[in-house]
């Protein structure tokens, strides 16, 4: 069965035309087209909202691309009400019978409550309809609900009481309530069914159609919901974060998941509808957790007009541009080290966790001037590891390194510094107070923040996490990077080349670079310059991984597929970077995915992956922004350079001194493996020579 390309949430109200400004108790619409997620749309009323729909149905079905829209409001009724109410066991007829009735005025002025009258005066008895916005109006509407039988049909459908949340279709006032939506929503629905192609689910065979209308409860995402709003300002706006990550976490779901639990409904779903996907709400957390900030289509925009961009301009789009796109999980500290921390964590214990003495000697309370002193000593001793006892006033104890101070102690007096009797000890002061031990939580007190979000965990961080009693950590999972060689002259490693062929250098070097990085690498081997191939791909590439590195292609050229494709779906833009050794970068989104596609020649691949990659990696793997750590150093050599482009240089450090690769050619791979880092030239003019301070960024500085 195909998968549905793009995929809407619907947050239907029943409420008054709404403000101009957006803001929440309007219709928010989610979408997300092949798993990328779009700006929600905020619709001032129900008949701008279903304009909108049927022009996406419309335009997504030309362009045959499957659409599953999804509305926050039941389809049906308890069972029995059909027939009750239409005399057809049809719940369609439903639907057609509130269209014939259901008035509703640009405005937002509609007619619901005079239509639950009618209906409740088909039923015996108050109800079942009960609610109202002003007490004195709509006689045949109970105020409250006490007094209603719901004897002919149930106050609840069998799915709102498995997922046990969501108030009843009767309820048409007070919070949290559905039935006016309801009331306001069927006969919409009724005309979209009508449209070429669209397929009511579960009511209909929705299996081949190309656009299926199914109903969803944006409760089951509640906590992916509530930490989104809890990283947003005070402006977010609650029902748009909603429909946007519930949207995006139903696309992130496994088509055949998704197709099972909607072919395995109950038999009352066929009348009353059923909620869709409510059997895997776990499954949807974590998906909307993962998004809860997507990439934006546009993300890779540059600014227009811009002909080539300086680096560092470059640097800051993509540093405002991109955030986390890895999850998250929980490990025990042993298992967390080069991980990236995914939220702040504060000390459980102290450090230390009480007084003790820092080295060994004896131990007595308060200070001693100048002059001899003689201090009785106590049996005994405090060691590392021992509980504290107390130390009558005026005597001594012997305390060991990292002891805790026994009551009574506050002061130690280094061993080396003592004369020690039988049963006393003499030293001469004077002595302060408190010399020579550790004040507890000196190092940090219980609930200091001891890890910031977005750290790698490294060996230090291990200690300080242990010391302060953490156990566990919750950390992003590993950046899952692609490497993909593309070009027709390429062989891999250890296959034979023939006459006009080379060996793939790149993608060695690529999936080494992401490995010293702290990513996980992936290869996705190579393709020839086909456009075809390279879709089919990228296509499989983008399920399995975070992040694609292309190399080759990436020009504007005949054989450039690479810039072809991404340009082709939409979200691509060929960066022309003010860089030396550099051509276009290629940068787009692919089903969500971002793929950086790098200059072929592997010099101009690995500067440029140093330079950009790496730190909007960096961001996407839960990182900071990484600058790397230059240093200025000498030159050891001399060098011309016209204004315009910011230069990078094979170089190393020889007797403090850089000295550069004699060859800038871009294919010249040796110079890059002879090198320790590179020399960055700024973009103004320069005119060189042997001893003039240049800056210098080890390898190191790179992480490599
Ligand atoms: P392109 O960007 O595809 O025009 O390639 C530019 C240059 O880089 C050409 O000389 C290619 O042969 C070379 N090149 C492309 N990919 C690789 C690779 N994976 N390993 C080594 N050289 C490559
Ligand atoms: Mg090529």
């Amino acid at each position: 069965m195909k998968p549905f390309d793009t995929i809407v949430v619907a947050d239907w109200s029943a409420a008054k035309r709404a403000p101009a400004r957006p803001s929440k108790d309007a219709i928010w619409l989610g979408i997300t087209r092949s798993g990328v997620s779009e700006d929600p749309v905020y619709c001032r009323t129900r008949q701008e909202a279903e304009a909108w729909i049927v022009a996406l149905i419309t335009q997504e079905t030309a362009a045959g691309r499957r659409l599953l829209v999804t509305f926050d409001f039941p389809f049906g009724y308890p069972v029995g009400f059909v027939r009750h109410v239409t005399g057809s066991d049809d719940p369609f007829a439903l639907w057609a019978w509130f269209a014939d009735r259901i008035e509703d005025r640009p405005d937002g002025a509609n007619n619901r409550f005079d239509v639950a009258e009618t209906l409740n005066a088909m039923f015996e008895g108050p109800g079942p309809f009960w609610g109202k916005l002003d007490r004195d109006k709509w006689p045949g509407v109970p105020y409250r609900k006490e007094g209603i039988a719901f004897d002919v049909v149930a106050e609840k459908r069998a799915c709102d009481r498995v997922a046990r949340a969501s108030s009843s279709c009767f309820q048409l006032a007070f919070p949290p309530t559905v039935g006016g939506q309801v009331m306001m929503g069927l006969p919409m629905l009724s005309r979209l069914r009508k449209l070429d192609g669209v397929r009511v689910w579960p009511f209909e065979d929705w299996q081949q159609a190309p656009v299926v209308l199914a109903e969803i409860w944006p409760g089951v995402i509640e906590p992916a919901v509530k930490a989104a709003l809890a990283t947003q300002g005070p402006d977010a706006i609650r029902d748009r974060e909603q429909v946007r990550l519930l949207a995006m976490a139903l696309s992130r779901l496994p088509v055949d998941d998704l197709y099972r639990v909607m072919a395995e409904v109950p038999a009352a779903a066929r009348e009353e509808a059923w909620i869709l996907a409510a059997e895997l709400k776990e499954d949807l957390i974590v998906h909307a957790m993962e998004t809860v900030t997507p990439l934006r289509n546009d993300c890779f925009a540059l600014p227009p007009g811009v002909h080539w961009t300086p680096v560092a301009e470059a640097l800051d789009l993509l540093q405002s541009r991109l955030s986390p796109v890895a999850g998250a999980e929980t490990l025990p500290l042993d298992a967390a080290l080069n991980r990236i921390s995914a939220a702040p964590v504060t000390a459980v214990r102290a450090n230390p966790p009480l007084p003790n003495t820092a080295v060994d000697g004896y131990g007595f309370a308060g200070g001693r001037g100048a002059g001899t002193h003689r201090l009785p000593l106590v049996a005994g001793r405090a060691a590392a590891g021992d509980a504290p006892g107390a130390v009558p006033h005026g005597a001594a104890i012997r305390v060991l390194t990292g002891a805790a101070l026994p009551d009574g102690v506050d002061t130690v007096i280094l061993q080396e510094d003592v004369v020690v009797d039988v049963d006393h000890i003499r030293f001469s002061g004077p002595l302060k107070a408190g010399a020579n031990t550790r004040q507890a939580g000196e190092d940090k007190h219980a609930g200091d923040a001891v890890l910031a979000q977005g750290e790698v965990i490294t060996p230090a961080t291990l200690a300080l996490l242990a010391a302060t009693g953490v156990r566990e950590v919750k950390v992003h999972k590993p950046l899952r990077v692609g490497v993909l060689s593309t070009g027709d002259e390429l062989v891999p490693v250890g296959a034979d080349a023939g006459a006009g062929q080379i060996y793939d250098a790149n993608r060695p070097m690529l999936l080494g670079l992401i490995a010293r990085f702290g990513f996980e690498p992936v290869d996705l081997g190579a393709v020839a310059d086909d456009r075809t191939a390279l879709r089919a791909r990228l296509d499989t590439s983008a399920q399995e991984v975070d992040v694609v590195l292309t190399s080759g292609g990436a020009s504007a050229g005949d054989e450039d597929h690479v810039s072809a494709l991404l340009a082709e779906a939409g979200a691509m833009a060929l960066w022309r970077i003010a860089i030396k050794p550099g051509r276009p970068l290629a940068l787009g989104l692919w089903n969500g995915v971002p793929v950086f596609g790098l200059p072929g020649n592997p010099v101009a691949a690995m500067v440029c992956t140093l330079i950009f990659a790496r730190p909007a990696m960096g961001l996407l793997a839960g990182k900071g922004w990484a600058h790397p750590q230059g240093f200025t150093v000498p030159a050891a050599f001399s060098k011309r350079k016209k204004a315009g482009r910011r230069e990078y240089l094979r170089a190393r450090i020889w007797e403090g001194q850089a000295e550069v690769f004699a060859s800038e050619g871009s294919g010249r791979i040796s110079g890059l493996s002879w090198a320790d880092g590179l020399v960055e030239l700024p973009e103004p003019a320069a005119d060189i020579s042997p001893g003039d301070p240049v800056t210098y960024i080890p390898y190191g500085s790179f992480g490599i």
